[in-house]
């Protein structure tokens, strides 16, 4: 069934899910596509906004005992841009009706005259013990259960405050909301006769990369998940005792980085896919782009270069070989080719080399295969590897900052070398908040994969010495010549995988921290 097409003046309350951004629904996605305005809360993934294109952006940044827009202004707002005729998302996380207050906000537009939508979402408090290995019902163990929030204080005048109504009752109790009252909830359920071995856990930012669960009973959980911040759901009964067995999602196994935060200095357009990676292993991405790249200002060079290619086309007399160092220097360079009105036949009888597999793959992506990939990732290998290059012309696109190695070698070897600047390497603007927790000491690894991100670093910081704050940082470099610009800075560097790959990196890093380097994580694991 195909659901109609979202509608202008209208409003949409949509469940983010809790956390991973994968957990919205395919029609979440679709009104957010179509969205002209996106009111969100902190808990909403903030990687959801990328599906809103244009849209206007409200943060009304929603956070425990701190609402920075009262609730009557997120009401007033969400009437007042529908009445304007937008098509308005309010995205809410987990499920917009499970506690946050979404049945309130669909009342007002109800009460307007507002059409509105709701579109469900996967709520915190089934997800968070999902991801924990609970099921919140089983056969035989528990056969109801309870959402309950542990919010309300003042539970003398306030019913939902008085928890022990619950004990009695639902055999698994899930409290959203409970933090701060987490001491009170236990007395009133062992006041209400739930016994101080029923097991407890407390799963906190649940789905993401930073889970924490700490499981014990009625009678501990309260000294054992002291250090528990929110958000977390506090889940209660038998049903807890499952995640011995059905433990996945942070079995270390598994995700074998989870709980460490790794700096990721890639360049803002090629951060996310190495996050990705990161993320998959269980360590949490920390983007901080060191540098910023962007095409050569005056590409009369390159244009040259990239016009007697193109003259030479079955003629031969043009380059015999093009050796790409880096998959920039391939984007960058047939980002060029195809501004200038050509396309790739302007390579053709012109042979391709490849640093290493990245930078081949990039080839692969316009339909180009490379003669000559080296077995080791390196300039010079890259240069001593090509056959009887003596006497051929070889063009080279490469950075404004590349190493001269290359060009070297081949010249050593009598080949007929043209460098040609084809993109250059700009400082980029420091994202503040990443920048912070990297001060702060909240990061344990940082990875560069250029020396070009060592220098941008090194530029941000500003009046602090590079070599100091990395000090106490674990370091990993993608390649030797990152590693050797590390050393000249001053820095220690921990981790060089043997191929320069992002993928080699990531696992250099587990067999590096698996192997007990890394026993002071952020976030131990309590089980
Ligand atoms: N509508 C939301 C709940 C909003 S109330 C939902 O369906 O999930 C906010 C509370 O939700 C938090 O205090 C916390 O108890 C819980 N919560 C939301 N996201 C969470 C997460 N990723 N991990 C653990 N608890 C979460």
């Amino acid at each position: 069934m195909t659901s109609p097409m979202p509608q202008p003046g209208m409003v949409y309350l949509v469940g983010a899910g809790p956390g991973d951004p994968g957990l919205i629904t395919l029609r979440g996605i679709e009104c957010l596509k179509q969205a002209e305005v996106v009111i969100y809360d902190r808990l909403a993934s903030h990687a959801l906004l990328a599906y809103a294109g244009q849209a206007e952006l409200i943060d009304v940044g929603k956070q425990p005992d701190y609402h920075p827009v009262p609730q009557a202004r997120i009401n007033a707002l969400l009437v007042e841009k529908a009445r304007s005729g937008k098509r308005v998302v309010r995205l809410k996380g987990g499920d917009p009706f499970v506690f946050g207050r979404g049945g309130e906000e669909a009342s007002v537009l109800a009460e307007a005259g507002i059409p509105f939508e709701i579109v469900p979402g996967v709520t915190s408090a089934v997800a968070a013990p999902a991801y924990a290995g609970i099921p919140v019902t089983y056969r035989g163990i528990s056969c109801s259960v309870a959402f309950a929030t542990g919010h309300r204080a003042d539970f003398a005048e306030d019913p939902c405050g008085d928890w022990r109504r619950l004990a009695p009752g639902p055999d698994t109790l899930v409290f959203l909301m409970g933090m701060h009252h987490l001491s009170s909830i236990v007395e009133q359920l062992l006041a209400g006769g739930r016994p101080p071995d029923t097991p407890v856990a407390v799963i906190r930012e649940a789905t993401t990369a930073s889970q924490q669960t700490v499981v014990g009973t009625l009678a501990d959980i309260v000294e054992r998940a002291a250090d528990m911040r929110p958000p977390a759901v506090i889940v209660v009964g038998e049903v807890v005792r499952l995640r011995q067995s059905l433990r996945w999602f942070d079995r270390p196994e598994r995700r074998p980085l989870l709980g460490v935060r790794v700096l990721n200095t890639r360049p803002a357009d090629q951060a996310a896919e190495f996050s990705q990676q990161l993320a998959a292993v269980g360590a949490e991405p920390v983007e901080l782009p060191a540098i910023r790249l962007a095409p050569v200002p005056d590409p009369s060079a390159l244009d040259q270069a990239i016009g007697r290619l193109a003259a030479s086309v079955g003629k031969g007399d043009g380059y015999d070989w093009i050796v790409f160092t880096s998959a920039n220097a391939v984007t960058f360079f047939l980002q060029r080719v195809f501004e200038m009105g050509h396309d790739v036949r302007v390579l053709a009888g012109t042979r391709l080399a490849a640093i290493g597999q990245g930078t081949a793959q990039a080839l692969r992506t316009y339909g180009l295969r490379a003669d000559f990939v080296p077995n080791r990732a390196s300039g010079r290998d890259v240069a001593l590897g090509i056959a009887d290059v003596a006497g051929q012309r070889v063009l080279l696109p490469r950075s404004d900052i590349a190493l001269p190695d290359v060009a070297q070698v081949l010249g050593q070897r009598g080949a007929q070398v043209e460098p040609v600047v084809t993109y250059i390497t700009q400082p980029a603007e420091p994202n503040p908040v990443a920048l912070r927790m990297l001060l702060a000491g909240e990061i344990q690894i940082a990875t560069f994969f250029s020396p070009s991100a060592l220098h941008g670093l090194a530029a941000m910081l500003n009046e602090h010495r590079l070599a100091e704050v990395l000090a106490p940082i674990a370091v990993a470099c993608i390649g030797l010549t990152t590693a050797e610009a590390a050393r000249q800075l001053g820095v220690r560097v921990d981790v060089v995988p043997q191929q320069p790959s992002a993928q080699e990196l990531i696992s250099a890093l587990v067999k590096w921290r698996t192997g007990g380097e890394l026993s002071q994580a952020v976030n131990p694991q309590i089980v």
